[in-house]
């Protein structure tokens, strides 16, 4: 009896600090944990929109990459991670492929995270090294074809986005490739630009500047539109792979059981940094821009993980592609 009121009393002390802690939210820095390597797309975003974040909460949100095994190292820190509002996670399309990837993911991206907001949707491009021998798609596709294992396709993993499009690719040619994984794309191009690897298929935030210094050679983007930022550059479709379509998405997540005035606040300032007039320039210039404000919110990030989930997951299981 003395137990059971000790720990009532317990919950309701504790439930009480929570809900304190909530209203004084933030009071300390506040880690954004990058599923990659500095450096590259998802760090890119990260940093573009953590500035302005930290005007909106006046504490400092600090990027951290924990890269590793497709962004599935980081993702499963977070889902641990105490769910105060102090640790947040970016992350892309890869918590809607994950599950049918990894047979023992530690995380339900569902129901192990609160869901904060959409960020942006990134066409990926599919790229090689500038002395690659190909010079358009078809090319490409008949190089790939005749020279099979000898050819080596970087990505940053299972589960990356660049592993996800080049996945894609095989199958739609019918050929496997050498795959060469990196934590993160920023490592897998600069082995690309030094012409350690051959391929690969990255976001535009992390290709633009290179294909417009003429560092590297582009064949497609993978979006059904071109993309303004790249006028000359085709579409994957009209270079020759009929209905290839894939379309990178970010969001940010907390750990499930953070305070909902908590995650009120890190949605308002999402919100907020999507509006902010530098992140919409370089959003632009990088080939992508921020997601309308009504799908900034956690019913809108839910709602595309959960569709993206059950549009991946059977691709990928005919695919039979995943890690034990
Ligand atoms: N977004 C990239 C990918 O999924 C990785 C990165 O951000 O470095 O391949």
């Amino acid at each position: 009896m003395v137990k059971k009121f000790f720990g009532v009393f317990l919950a309701l002390a504790l439930g009480g600090v929570s809900q304190l802690g909530a209203q004084e939210y933030p009071n300390k820095v506040i880690t954004m944990v990058v599923p990659f390597a500095a450096g590259g797309p998802t760090d890119t975003v990260a940093r573009l929109i953590a500035a302005p974040m930290t005007k909106t909460l006046k504490q400092q949100v600090i990027v951290e990459n924990v890269g590793g095994a497709g962004g599935t190292i980081a993702a499963t820190r977070v889902a641990k991670a105490s769910p105060d509002g102090y640790t947040i996670l970016i992350h892309h399309i890869g918590m809607a492929t994950a599950p049918a990837l990894y047979r023992k993911l530690p995380y339900n991206p569902m129901t192990d995270f609160e869901h904060i907001g959409l960020i942006n949707e990134v066409p990926m491009t599919l790229v090689a090294k500038k002395d690659f021998p190909a010079k358009d798609l078809k090319e490409l596709i008949a190089y790939v074809k005749a020279n099979k294992t000898k050819v080596n396709y970087a990505n940053a993993g299972l589960g990356a986005a660049s592993h996800l499009c080049g996945m894609l690719f095989m199958t739609a040619i019918g050929t496997d490739v050498t795959t060469v994984p990196y934590g993160g794309t920023a490592p897998a191009m600069n082995d690309l630009l030094g012409g350690q690897v051959d391929f690969m298929c990255d976001q535009t935030t992390n290709t633009t500047s290179q294909i417009k210094a003429g560092k590297i050679k582009v064949y497609g983007v993978t979006t059904k539109k071109r993309v303004s930022s790249l006028p000359n550059v085709p579409t994957m479709d009209e270079a020759g792979l009929k209905g290839f379509e894939v379309s990178i998405w970010h969001a940010l997540y907390a750990p499930k059981g953070t305070p909902k005035p908590v995650i009120d606040k890190l949605t308002k300032a999402l919100q907020d940094a999507l509006k902010d007039s530098n992140v919409k320039q370089r959003f632009g210039e990088l080939g992508t821009e921020p997601v309308a404000q009504d799908r900034a919110t956690p019913e809108a990030h839910r709602a595309l993980l959960k569709a993206e989930t059950d549009r991946w997951g059977p691709i990928i299981k005919k695919a039979g592609v995943y890690a034990d």
